[in-house]
């Protein structure tokens, strides 16, 4: 008889549950949506029904690789983890601790997240541990921690649908967060106001009260324009202002300088679309704001992140229901590895390296002394410093020869590396320049949990056992540490690390297996008798006062000119998710979206005499690949956008390695580019 259990989707940041169905021979067959999900209702969208079909796949890695003779070749686990020993611990001797940089995953559960900083930390003595959060929201947690005090979505799912006004920017809301895209439909259903800010006619901008398409890459204009028409039309919230907030006066002498006709200009947009934007915005009861990678992936990113956290300050749209700033993080748990630690400046729970009382409080908890004070390497930085300053890198879940911006950067930087792990479920593109590959195991075959966008604490169960000789993550860095003679991460099961990761977190404090099977729990969750915080500053900040940090309007880092006249933005589609490790391993997606394609407006194509579905060459200054051309009215004329999914065209062999200052995050929306037909 088939058996049936209920767990959180695998792929992005919404955390859809529904019941994984394994059939008497153990094998995962289908998927049945959870009519019980506060997030989900009882629906998913096709990639959640098709969740199962990569976890049975035939490309599934089964069994450890060792690299002999330039070939990645069959090995037991003793081999293959004795070797790791072997080769970290010379390289430590050889070089120091800060040779050594681990990659966690937004893919695998919090409590390996957990075991990840832990391991880099207590055990090898470094910072240097990071993950892919780098590369969609590390302006958003740089952003919110300095104005909010926190780098979370502020508000609820559920806020979405009961808004009175919703303003969309930077975020394909229905392709990329399907089941909160269903949400911001209801709202409208509701009678509320939809505003969509995106270059591109995405589904909602059909449905949308208005919709702007602003000249990309002029965010910070955008906004301050809005702020300049809100202040000089009386419509921000005064006490709001002076109660809750400080540096506000700052703000005012750099809005100042953005009136509406400047900001027009400079968006390419009308003055009127930007009045009507600022009034239906401020003078809505309650305004929620939705961003996504629209926002942050720019060298201005945390500019762009503390100019939608000033408007929503500036109309007192905060700390209430039906509004909020809202980042929608891109994978299932990236904002669980971000709360996790697996970044290089903070411990679980955003507590600081820095911070002497915080590191000797995890001294304790570890059993370990001198705990690194100096934040380590991100994973955009490491590619750079790869062969000099840092000689290894332990790889677990993450892919960034397809991920990480210039793929041609990122393959030279493995190659220069004395030594490098990786562990995931399939051979990926990055695990082909390993020394050793460790198989893990999906989320179907083995207990945890994952955060989900709006904090909410979720657990995934294991349902079916794992393949071959694949092994759950945690048990694998419990041991790489036992071979380090470190004994403080062996553990009978997940829900002994959670017990621990409250411990030493005040924000999971309250949140244990127990109390998640009865229902998810939004953090902050400081006590076991507390219910969870579905809306964050209530009343005060984290930080105490909102803090106004302005930002003046600067260019983008590569923009089109007579060699390259194309401007190329990268991102995701329905069909796919991030480097298609899982969804390209789905029959039905697969189905649907095969070939690696650009879009490309219906005039561009008439110049360049380019028909629909014609293969073409579409080059940058940092290299050339071949797709397909998707001829479409939905982008505006002198802009391309590709998915970044496809391995055999991967769109990061495009992508230009320029980083915001303060997040390292790089410029994916951005870059020059021209498309050349291909004579036959
Ligand atoms: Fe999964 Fe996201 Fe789709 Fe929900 S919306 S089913 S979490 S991919």
């Amino acid at each position: 008889m088939n058996k049936k259990t209920l767990t959180t989707c695998p792929y992005c940041g919404v955390g859809c549950n529904f019941y994984l169905v394994v059939d008497e021979k153990d094998q995962a067959i289908a998927v049945e949506a959870s009519s019980g999900s506060p997030v989900s209702r009882g629906q998913l969208c096709i990639k959640g029904w098709n969740a199962y079909q990569f976890v049975n796949h035939a490309e599934r890695l089964q069994t450890p690789l060792i690299r002999r003779n330039g070939k990645l070749v069959a090995a037991s686990w003793d081999e293959a983890l004795d070797l790791i020993a072997n080769k970290l611990a010379f390289i430590r001797e050889k070089y120091g601790n800060d040779a050594l940089m681990f990659f966690s995953s937004a893919k695998v559960t919090n409590e390996e997240n957990y075991l990840m900083m832990k391991l880099a930390r207590a055990v090898f003595k470094t910072n240097n541990v990071d993950h892919c959060a780098r590369l969609c929201h590390a302006s958003t947690v740089a952003g919110l921690a300095a104005t909010f005090g926190s780098g979370a979505m502020t508000n609820s799912i559920d806020c979405m649908e009961n808004a009175d006004c919703v303003l969309i920017i930077g975020s394909n809301t229905t392709e990329q967060h399907p089941l909160i895209g269903t949400r911001v439909i209801r709202a409208k259903q509701k009678g509320a106001k939809v505003i969509v800010v995106d270059n591109r006619t995405i589904r909602l901008a059909k449905l949308a009260d208005l919709h702007i398409k602003f000249a990309n890459g002029t965010d910070v204009a955008f906004l301050n324009g809005l702020m300049h028409i809100i202040l000089s039309e009386n419509l921000e919230n005064k006490s709001f202002i002076k109660e809750r907030t400080e540096n506000f006066t700052e703000l005012e002498s750099v809005i100042k300088d953005y009136p509406p006709e400047k900001v027009a200009a400079l968006c390419d947009i009308s003055k009127e679309e930007l009045i009507n934007c600022a009034r239906m915005y401020a003078t809505a009861k309650s305004a929620a704001i939705i961003y996504s990678m629209g926002i942050t992936q720019h060298i201005h990113g945390v500019d762009n992140v503390r100019s939608v956290a000033n408007l929503a300050m500036l109309t007192g749209n905060l700390g209430k229901a039906g509004a909020g700033v809202n980042p929608l993080r891109g994978q299932n748990n990236v904002q669980g590895a971000c709360d996790m630690g697996a970044l290089p400046g903070v411990f679980s729970g955003y507590q600081g390296v820095t911070d002497a009382a915080i590191r000797e409080k995890f001294a304790r908890a570890w059993q370990v002394e001198n705990l690194p004070e100096k934040s380590g390497h991100t994973v955009t930085t490491a590619m750079d410093a790869a062969g000099t300053e840092l000689k290894a890198f332990y790889i677990m879940g993450e892919n960034p020869v397809i991920s990480d911006p210039d793929q041609h950067h990122v393959k030279e930087a493995l190659s220069k590396l004395d030594f490098l792990v990786v562990q995931d479920i399939f051979l990926t593109s990055t695990a082909e320049f390993a020394h050793v590959v460790l198989p893990g195991v999906t989320y179907a075959e083995k207990d945890g949990t994952f955060t989900n966008t709006e904090r909410r604490v979720q657990r995934i169960r294991k349902a079916v056992t794992p393949i071959g000789n694949a092994k759950a993550d945690w048990e694998i860095l419990g041991e790489v540490a036992k071979r380090f003679g470190y004994q403080n991460m062996q553990y009978q099961n997940p829900g002994e690390i959670l017990a621990e990761i409250a411990a030493v977190t005040p924000s999971y404090a309250g949140i244990n297996f127990m109390r998640l099977d009865q229902g998810g729990l939004q953090w902050p969750c400081p006590a076991a008798d507390h219910p969870g915080t579905p809306i964050l500053h209530i009343g005060k900040f984290t930080r105490g006062l909102g803090k106004f940090i302005p930002a003046q309007y600067l260019p983008p880092a590569e923009l089109p000119d007579a060699e390259y006249p194309l401007l190329l933005s990268t991102g995701r589609c329905y069909f796919h998710y991030h480097t298609g490790t899982m969804t390209r391993r789905t029959r039905l997606l697969e189905r649907e979206e095969h070939f690696p394609y650009v879009e490309i407006n219906f005039a561009d194509a008439i110049e360049l005499n380019i028909r629909d579905r014609e293969w073409v060459e579409l080059e940058t200054r940092r290299g050339k690949i071949k797709v397909m051309a998707r001829v479409t009215k939905a982008i505006e004329k002198g802009v391309l956008f590709m998915p970044f999914h496809f391995a055999e065209a991967p769109a990061n062999a495009l992508t230009i390695n320029a980083r915001d200052a303060i997040a390292q995050i790089p410029e994916y929306k951005i870059c020059a580019a021209r498309i050349i037909k291909i004579i036959v």
